[in-house]
C-alpha cells in the first residue's frame, strides 16, 4: 500500500470504528522539539535514564536526580503541542476519539485541548510532599532548584518534593488500570503513535484492541498484527487523516 492509500485506510477505519481509542508515546513530541529515548541521536544514547531518572536515584542519590533528569523535567515544561497533538485534539472533538492513553510526561495533549487523556506516566504541571503528601505547582520545584535548594523540601514538614511522574521503579498509577478496563472492554480500534511499544505494562495495551494503525517512524513488535502501518511523522499523517475525515 503506497502512503496516500495508507491514510485513506486509516481514515476509513477511524470512520467506521464505535469506540476508537488513541495510545501515544514519545515520538508524538519530538516535532515539538522533546528528543525521544530510542530514536538514533535520541535520549537513551546520551545518558541512561536508570542511572539519572529512577525511583531508586531519587531516593538514595537526589542531586543526580535533580541535576539531571529534573533539569530536563523543567525544560519539557516550555514545549508547546505540534500538528500532530492538535490534530488528536480534533478527533476527539469530532467524536471519532474516545479517549487518549500517554506515556508522555510533557503535557501536550493537554495542552492541545484533548479532553480525555490518561497520562499513565504522570505530568509535570505539579510535585508533592514525600513526607506529608502535600501537592506544590511544578514550578515551586523548580524555582528551588534554580535557587540551588537541591532537593527541594516542603515548606510544611521539611521532607523532600518530587514530581508527578511515574519513574522507572514507581508503581503505575491507578489511572493506568483504569484506562487498561476501558480499553479491554471498549477498544475496536487503537490508534498507537509515536511509540516503540516496548515500555511495560503500556505495550501490554495494544493487544486489548480488536484493531490496530500504527504511525511510527521505526518498526515495532505490533507491526505485523496491525491493520495498517505507516512509517512516517506523526506531525505529518494525523492532519492528512483529520483533512479526509472532515471533507
Ligand atoms: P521511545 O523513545 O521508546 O520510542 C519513540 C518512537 O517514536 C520510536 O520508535 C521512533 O521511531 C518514533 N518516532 C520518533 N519521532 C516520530 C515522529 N515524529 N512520528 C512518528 N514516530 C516517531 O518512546 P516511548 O515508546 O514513548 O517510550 C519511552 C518512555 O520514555 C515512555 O515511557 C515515556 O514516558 C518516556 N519519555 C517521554 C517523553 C515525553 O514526555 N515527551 C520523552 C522521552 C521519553
Amino acid at each position: 500500500m503506497n502512503y496516500i492509500a495508507q491514510i485513506r485506510e486509516a481514515a476509513e477505519l477511524i470512520r467506521e470504528s464505535a469506540h476508537c481509542y488513541c495510545l501515544t508515546g514519545a515520538g508524538m513530541s519530538t516535532e515539538s522539539g522533546i528528543p525521544d529515548f530510542r530514536s538514533p541521536g535520541g535520549l537513551w544514547q546520551e545518558i541512561d535514564p536508570i542511572k539519572t531518572s529512577s525511583a531508586e536515584v531519587l531516593y538514595n542519590n537526589p542531586r543526580v536526580f535533580y541535576e539531571v533528569a529534573f533539569t530536563r523535567f523543567a525544560r519539557i515544561t516550555r514545549a508547546e503541542p505540534n500538528a500532530g497533538h492538535r490534530s488528536l485534539a480534533r478527533l476527539e472533538q469530532m467524536g471519532y476519539l474516545k479517549g487518549l492513553v500517554t506515556q508522555n510526561i510533557d503535557g501536550l495533549h493537554v495542552k492541545a485541548g484533548s479532553q480525555r487523556v490518561w497520562e499513565v506516566h504522570g505530568h509535570l504541571r505539579s510535585g508533592y510532599c514525600l513526607g506529608c503528601q502535600k501537592r506544590y505547582p511544578f514550578e515551586f520545584l523548580v524555582e528551588q532548584v534554580e535557587g540551588k535548594q537541591i532537593p527541594p523540601s516542603c515548606p510544611t514538614c521539611n521532607h523532600m518534593l518530587r514530581p508527578d511522574v511515574v519513574l522507572f521503579g514507581d508503581p503505575m498509577p491507578p489511572l493506568f488500570y483504569e484506562a487498561w478496563e476501558e480499553l479491554a472492554g471498549q477498544c475496536d480500534l487503537l490508534l498507537v503513535c509515536g511509540s516503540s511499544l516496548v515500555v511495560y505494562p503500556v505495550a501490554e495495551l495494544p493487544a486489548l484492541a480488536r484493531k490496530l494503525i500504527i504511525i511510527n517512524l521505526e518498526p515495532t513488535p505490533y507491526d505485523h498484527l496491525a491493520a495498517v502501518v505507516i512509517r512516517e511523522k506523526c506531525g505529518k499523517v494525523l492532519p492528512a487523516i483529520v483533512e479526509l475525515l472532515e471533507a
